[in-house]
């Protein structure tokens, strides 16, 4: 039995721009349990939304896979899938019937020409299978539609006709939830579901996804850099820094023991609406520019913690206790387990 739906191992991205290349991902392994939800953190340009499109398959020229593979196990007997090596048939079916993905900003994915009829049609005539008929189609898309709509709870009649600019913030994120499970996909891949939404309308889509992780056993993987909502919706956290998983492990144990400085750095600035915020604690400095990394542990010259050896050796992940972080503090403590 195979618990895990999707293995990264040691992937390599770069993008090869003329007179140099970007290494936006770095010798990433990562294990996604099957039902769970599982959040990658990390600021802008930590690499979360390149990983995504890794194991969608749809990452933008120029960046190309350098080594490494993505691995999707169908089921829990079944044998491994490498994404990266997919036939452009196999991956138009892996892509919304096997994951699909909420983008970040319902705005712009939503096509403001068509009405939501329109686009659920679509959608499914560019991945129906055999010599399907029209009218079957349409009866076909007006059942399906019925189904993903209410799990988002739509007003079907009322949505369809719509036009994406007749909807509000909120209606719109739902409509993309729900087209992500219009092809019933085992993954979905949510990159900042609920950004420039007011909290009341953020607390109704985490308790919907939630529900279809739940009742329906999808796999879930939230982009984000909210560790409020990491803290609520997530069952694992990677955390990434400078295109590397710097910390793994359950949210609680992550939460808990904050191994890496960097992760009690997001820990720490995040508000809270209940507590007292006069302690919050930025993280100093800015996220670092990937041409020019700095050597060592690309997170010394911000790290409050930094010592001799961090800025002369790369820190290994290292696994403590099923928590794996990369940092020189722990080297000995793994020599210890
Ligand atoms: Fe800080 Fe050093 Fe750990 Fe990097 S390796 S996070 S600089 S203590």
């Amino acid at each position: 039995m195979n618990d895990d739906i999707l293995l990264i191992k040691n992937l390599v991205i770069e993008y090869e721009l003329k007179r140099y290349s970007i290494r936006a991902i770095d010798d990433v392994t990562m294990a996604f349990k099957r039902g769970s939800i599982t959040a990658i953190v990390g600021e802008s340009g930590s690499g979360k939304t390149t990983l995504a499109s890794a194991i969608l398959e749809v990452i933008s020229s120029p960046g190309r896979i350098i080594s490494g593979d993505v691995l999707y196990f169908q089921n829990a007997q079944g044998f491994e899938t490498k994404i990266n090596n997919l036939k452009p048939k196999q991956l138009n079916h892996y892509r919304w019937q096997e994951c699909s993905m909420v983008f970040q900003g319902a705005q712009s994915s939503l096509n403001p020409v068509m009405t939501i009829y329109e686009q659920f049609y679509e959608t499914m005539m560019v991945h129906a299978t055999g010599n399907i008929q029209k009218g079957e189609l349409k009866e076909k898309v007006l059942r399906r539609a019925k189904e993903v709509l209410e799990i988002v709870n739509l007003d079907v009649d009322r949505i369809m006709p719509m036009y994406p600019h007749e909807l509000s913030g909120g209606m719109k994120q739902r409509v993309m939830i729900a087209f992500s499970l219009l092809l019933n996909p085992k993954i979905i891949i949510l990159d900042e579901p609920t950004t420039a939404l007011d909290v009341i309308t953020q607390d109704s889509i985490f308790k919907i996804l939630k529900n279809i992780n739940r009742d329906m056993g999808v796999t879930m993987i939230l982009l984000t850099h909210d560790m409020g909502v990491v803290a609520k919706f997530a069952d694992f956290v990677g955390v990434m820094y400078a295109g590397k998983l710097v910390e793994y492990a359950d949210t609680k144990s992550v939460f808990g023991k904050r191994l890496h400085p960097y992760t009690n750095g997001l820990i720490s600035a995040t508000p809270s609406i209940i507590a007292d915020n006069s302690s919050l604690k930025p993280i100093e400095g800015v996220p670092p520019d990937l041409l020019a990394l700095p050597s060592g542990c690309p997170f010394h010259p911000r790290c409050p913690q930094a010592f001799s050896k961090c800025p002369l050796l790369k820190p290994k992940l290292i696994e403590l206790n099923n928590h794996l972080v990369s940092c020189h503090l722990y080297d000995k403590e793994e020599t210890k387990a």
